[in-house]
């Protein structure tokens, strides 16, 4: 029997025992789908891409991967957890690697009836007449996923991959990719500020809306790599013998998250001048104006901030916003190092 849809995935041994490799199921542009094997990894899907940009030669950037890129491990980009490239297929995705090899094996098996009774059907004088149908091809099992998916490119190895939720460390070096994850938040925002900015005046509501969901944005994002970065680490201390006080919106105050860091001994507010640490207080309470009480200005907005004044509509500038967004990421910048240093000690493990 000829085996031409199965010869197609193989890839070794012989023609009554072919080893067969059935390629892992990919993105529209080419990324293969991965799952981390660590259960309480959030979602633990992401997808993987080729490397595309060179591995930087700085050691500064060296020093944040936790082992050689293109190795054959890989990092669970939300949870950090380690494990051999093959640990990561889907369990989905081997059975359906089994559905295919099937569904070949059945393409082969019909085809090769076909071609008996072809012969039959030409041999026959009267009696029996067969003519052989066109044949019919399986539809091949399609898997698809949907979700939005955030594209980076680590900064460290320059491998391409995508994650479905704040991506903590890059899953081919291992590098913290927190600060490259909320870089590519503050990008996209500062796309919506241009598009607000390109407003005529007669759009002038448009653009205040469009301003205002930057601007929360900035926070939303902020708020959920602090928390992220947060219980990652308490995650990591086996020794908080207290369970975690809930979180709450602690990390949508200054004060409260510096408390909550307090607890490891680290300030990553600290890079901030007292300017710049007013500056990025006030757009956190700006926020809660905007966005609770229609943009009008409250006893308290109006209590911190000068040049307003109660019942105000508070003024929105594109060029606040994306202050907002540098001072959040300076922030941003202390928590990966503080993941880094999560790396190095694995690193250091590893080699000893
Ligand atoms: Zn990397």
């Amino acid at each position: 029997m000829k085996m031409k849809n199965l010869k197609r995935f193989q890839t070794g041994g012989t023609r009554s025992k072919m080893q067969l490799s059935i390629p892992l199921p990919q993105t529209p542009e080419g990324r293969v789908y991965r799952f981390s094997p660590n259960e309480d990894a959030h979602p633990r899907h992401f997808v993987l891409g080729e490397q595309v940009a060179d591995s930087a030669a700085e050691e500064s950037k060296r020093e944040r991967m936790m082992h050689e890129p293109g190795s054959s491990k890989t990092i669970c980009p939300y949870s950090g957890v380690v494990g051999n490239d093959d640990e990561f297929t889907h369990p989905k995705d081997k059975e359906a690697a089994i559905k295919i090899v099937k569904h070949a094996a059945m393409q082969d098996a019909q085809d090769a009836v076909s071609d008996m009774l072809k012969g039959v059907a030409r041999k026959s004088r009267g009696g029996i007449t067969y003519k052989p149908g066109s044949r019919t091809r399986r539809p091949r099992p399609q898997f698809g996923r949907r979700d939005l998916m955030r594209l980076l490119v680590c900064d460290c190895c320059g491998r391409d991959y995508g994650v479905y939720a704040i991506a903590l460390y890059c899953p081919d070096c291992g590098a913290p990719n927190v600060s490259l994850h909320f870089s590519r938040e503050v990008e996209l925002v500062g796309r919506q500020v241009s598009i607000a900015e390109g407003l005529g005046e007669e759009q002038a509501e448009l653009a205040y809306r469009l301003l205002g969901n930057a601007h929360e944005d900035v926070l939303t994002a902020f708020e959920a790599a602090q928390k992220v970065v947060y219980s990652h680490k308490v995650s990591l201390d086996p020794s908080r013998a207290a369970p975690t006080k809930a979180i709450r919106n602690d990390f949508q105050n200054v004060e409260k998250a510096q408390k909550r860091y307090a607890e490891f001994n680290i300030d990553p507010f600290n890079g901030l001048s007292d300017a710049e640490r007013e500056a990025l207080e006030l757009n956190i309470q700006k926020r809660h104006v905007i966005g609770h009480n229609l943009g009008v200005v409250d006893a308290k907005f109006a209590e911190n901030a000068r040049n307003t004044r109660l019942g105000e509509t508070v003024e929105l500038l594109g060029s606040e916003i994306r202050e907002f967004a540098r001072l959040c990421q300076i922030v941003v910048a202390a928590l990966d190092d503080w993941i880094g240093d999560v790396a190095a000690l694995h690193r250091r493990a590893q080699k000893s």
